[in-house]
């Protein structure tokens, strides 16, 4: 299998499997006052420290600290309701784990993007200045699962903060792909996600300034400082931790792999496919990640087709069935129903080489003939 669909998830790097296969036999349970306990306790200090830093956090500073999750969806579902009593600003353009939760509250606003997915600046500000509430949250993410496209979120912050509103940012695809720096940013509160970078499924987190409190929905033993009741996944939390140093120490190079195999496919679609669109093309976008249009095609049977072929692609938004549904990202963007419809994804990894994306452009060559 040519496997081109990394947005969904990506294979575990050999330091993160290195780092879970070590400690795979051991009982490790933080919460417990034996040596095992501390050891673990040790393990997840460990991995929070890896995981800040790679956020242009020095640890040392404990300027933000780190609530261990389940999964991206749990740390932004943690977040969002948290503002469940004040008014909520997200964009369209948010992942289900944001918009849902979201939309399950009352003074939730969702705001307008423009036709390259970016969030309305303006309206943003607009929106903010006629809210009374007492707690406001902005939540938007920083690079877009679908379209890869980035936010201008140094500006959106300094919105939010203008107005008195707490900043969140969804920052769980750009996590390894891109330089972030919560500092830098002056960001209150971001959610990440441990397997979209090669550090498996199990993991997530929600990363928060320090003299921010979170209420916690899930509530038992009071693990992660009463934050997040459960006993922590220590493995995937270790590998993750891992594979965010590996990330941090490596971003460059593995940016500009990851540019340079992304553009030699979308040079490549423009010389051979006349018809075939590329989505914001020229506008700042993760660099793994093409977005294409091929007008008058299902996608639903180009992924089908080319998963005959042995490739796997993303198609809109694939919902937990497995099915395709419709993408609301490029609905959002004022895409026409006709186009949505033809819209898939191609996200290339650190394993993808110029051979696979040959292989796919001869399996798509045929699939769209
Ligand atoms: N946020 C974004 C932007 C995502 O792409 C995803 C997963 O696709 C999530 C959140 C959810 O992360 P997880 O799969 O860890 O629940």
């Amino acid at each position: 299998m040519i496997f081109l669909d990394h947005n969904a998830t990506t294979p575990m790097l050999e330091v993160a499997r290195d780092a879970m296969s070590d400690i795979l036999d051991k009982p490790l349970n933080p919460s417990s006052v034996h040596g095992c306990g501390r050891m673990a306790r040790s393990y997840m200090d460990n991995a929070r420290k890896q995981i800040i830093n790679m956020l242009g956090v020095d640890s040392r500073d404990k300027q933000y600290n780190l609530t261990f999750t389940a999964s991206g969806t749990e740390a932004n579902n943690l977040i969002l309701n948290n503002y469940a009593g004040g008014d909520v600003f997200i964009s369209s353009t948010e992942h289900a784990s944001v918009e849902m939760p979201a939309k399950m509250m009352p003074n939730t606003y969702i705001l307008p993007v423009t036709e390259s997915g970016i969030l309305d600046l303006e309206l943003l500000d607009r929106a903010l200045a006629g809210s009374s509430a007492r707690k406001k949250l902005v939540s938007v993410m920083l690079a877009n699962n679908e379209i890869g496209t980035i936010q201008p979120l140094k500006d959106i912050v300094r919105i939010a903060h203008k107005h008195g509103a707490q900043m969140h940012s969804d920052i769980v695809q750009a996590a390894g792909k891109w330089s972030i720096n919560l500092v830098d940013c002056d960001l209150d509160f971001a959610s990440i996600s441990g397997h979209k970078f090669g550090g498996g499924v199990g993991c997530g987190a929600l990363i928060a300034k320090a003299n921010l409190h979170i209420q916690p929905t899930i509530l038992g033993g009071g693990q992660e400082r009463s934050t997040r009741s459960g006993t922590e996944n220590v493995l995937a939390i270790v590998a993750a931790g891992a594979a965010a140093e590996h990330c941090q120490h490596n971003l460059d190079q593995r940016v500009e792999y990851l540019s340079c195999q992304r553009d030699y496919l979308e040079q490549e679609l423009k010389s051979k496919f006349s018809n075939v669109q590329i989505v914001n093309e020229g506008v700042e976008r993760l660099p793994n990640t093409t977005a294409l249009i091929v007008p008058e095609k299902s996608a639903s049977l180009m992924v089908v087709a080319l998963d005959l072929q042995g490739i796997a692609i993303g198609s809109g938004s694939a919902c937990s069935s497995g099915k395709v549904s419709k993408s609301k990202v490029l609905a959002a963007m004022g895409y026409d129903d006709s186009l949505i419809e033809s819209a898939i994804r191609v996200s290339v990894g650190m394993q993808t080489t110029r051979n696979d994306i040959d292989a796919f452009l001869d399996a798509f060559a045929s699939v769209i003939s």
